[in-house]
């Protein structure tokens, strides 16, 4: 995700944080970049305008002032992060429930933006937060939008109201206020109700969303739009304001870095906040928006919030509080087995692709630790995973008797290589080593030891953000992510 931009802004910055003192010229260089960099990263030219003015009268203000002590790149770094922030829109907003339940969201925008996808993910999202939502699907134009949607239900376990079968049949305002009512019948907290989408702008379009949204009175219409149309992504949402009105956007297809840059002015140009970023076809690949933390990621600073959140999500989601019990098991000196292994794999699973978690995390943008990341192969936490899966009970927990025959076995069983089978037995190793370790001496190794990942010595990224003194957990997939 903006990759690009930030590799520029992050170049930009590093000459800027060296200097002992600041010149006008200088900041005039630094807002041309600046503004070179949102340009071509295709930020709207109106918002690339506003934040180089007013980055430029802050800036030679700020120098004007000369306070000793402080690092006058720095200060022109924190101009430019403040602005940032207040281009993606100020503070988060969070949905606003109803005052008595169903909270109803409706979702609008073009055929193809990821409505469907998004209404999955969001349902995910609030069921992860202790909700009860329910689909309701209006989509009936699209090809086989209703079985879609089913299909994403099923896969997340929430319900899916389709009385009509879609592909042209049926009346979509029926189907939203029969959605409410069965919401409210069945105490569902949430309604999410997915509608129709055109390949293009039309009136017809508009009418129909129009006449849901009157029928209905959602208390959050929301318009998804895929981030990488570019300015396209600014002129639609410009249409749908004026034509159906929305209270919030969600930009998708975050995960392609080609033309992002546009996703950066539209909360800017129409006024609406972004609530949503939806950042691949995974069901967790789906975040709130943070404009600071947004602000931070593109600046090269990285976004440990969003890595922490999403860690604990992960943890906690093993079944019921397994991190709390790895925990004491380690702490009281058990011994640490392979399927306390393969419980911390499927933790690291959940919170998406080793590259995207890396690349939170800030020094990301730097070659050395680029090359890492370039480096990761996604598949070996899945290759693992069948490993492991291909082990006896009594290896899992006796790992020490795996001989070579077994491992040939083992090999055979979740077709891989003997040597893949060695490569996840010597992780393992490692990971109780470090456990033991642990124990011992807080703060000592284990992090390197994650399948998928290569090893992390003499990563750059401490430089930039040194890990803690003390590892505050005896998990390893946690520490991993505490950088430790
Ligand atoms: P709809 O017509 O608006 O309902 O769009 P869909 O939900 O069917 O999505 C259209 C296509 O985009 C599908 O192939 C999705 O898998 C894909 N898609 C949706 N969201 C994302 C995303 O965040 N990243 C990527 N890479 N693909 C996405």
């Amino acid at each position: 995700m903006f990759d690009s931009l930030s590799n520029r802004l992050t170049k930009t910055f590093t000459g800027l944080r060296n200097r002992g003192r600041i010149n006008p010229v200088d900041i005039e260089e630094t807002c041309e970049e600046i503004r070179v960099a949102l340009l071509e990263a295709d930020v709207a030219g109106s918002v690339v305008s506003l934040l180089v003015e007013k980055v430029r009268t802050r800036s030679l203000e700020q120098i004007s002032l000369d306070k000793k002590g402080i690092n006058p790149g720095q200060q022109i770094i924190s101009i430019v992060h403040e602005e940032l922030v207040s281009i993606l829109g100020g503070s988060a907003r969070r949905l606003r429930y109803a005052k008595v339940a169903p909270t109803v969201i409706m979702l609008a925008g073009l055929q193809g933006s990821g409505k469907t996808t998004l209404a999955g993910k969001l349902a995910a999202y609030l069921k992860s937060e202790g909700n009860t939502p329910v689909l309701v699907a209006c989509d009936l134009q699209r090809p086989n939008a209703v079985d879609q949607l089913q299909v994403v239900g099923n896969s997340i376990g929430v319900p899916v109201f389709a009385p009509e079968p879609g592909n042209g049949v049926g009346d979509s305002v029926k189907v939203a206020k029969a959605g409410i009512e069965f919401a409210k019948q069945k105490v569902h907290n949430f309604v999410i109700v997915d509608t129709a989408g055109r390949l293009g702008v039309d009136k017809e379009l508009m009418e129909q969303a129009k006449n849901i949204r009157d029928a209905i009175s959602p208390n959050e219409v929301l318009f998804v739009v895929d981030a990488m149309i570019g300015q396209d992504a600014v002129n639609t949402a410009q249409a749908f304001l004026d034509g159906v009105g929305f209270d919030g956007i969600v930009l998708t297809k975050m995960d392609g870095d080609a033309r992002g840059g546009a996703a950066l002015s539209i909360a800017s140009v129409t006024g609406r906040p972004v609530m949503f970023l939806s950042t691949g076809e995974k069901s967790n690949e789906f975040e709130p928006f943070h404009p600071d933390r947004m602000a931070n990621r593109i600046l090269g600073m990285g976004d440990v919030a969003t890595l922490a959140e999403q860690a604990k999500k992960a943890l906690d989601g093993l079944d019921g509080d397994s991190a709390q019990k790895l925990e004491a098991k380690y702490i009281a000196g058990e011994k640490f087995t392979f399927d306390d292994f393969l419980e911390q794999l499927q933790a690291m699973k959940k919170m998406g692709s080793m590259s995207k978690i890396l690349g939170m995390l800030p020094g990301a943008q730097s070659a050395a630790m680029k090359k890492q990341i370039a480096a990761i192969d996604e598949n070996e936490l899945t290759r693992a995973e069948a490993i492991i899966h291909s082990m006896t009970p009594t290896e899992r927990q006796e790992p020490k008797i795996i001989n070579g025959s077994r491992r040939a076995r083992i090999a055979r069983g979740s077709g891989t290589e003997v040597f893949q089978v060695n490569n996840v037995l010597d992780r393992f190793t490692a990971a109780q080593k470090a456990m033991k370790q642990m124990r011992n001496q807080p703060g000592l190794g284990g992090a390197a030891n994650v399948p998928g990942m290569p090893p992390m010595s003499g990563m750059p990224a401490q430089k930039v953000a040194p890990p803690p003194k003390r590892s505050k957990s005896g998990n390893p997939a946690k520490r991993a992510l505490e950088g430790g």
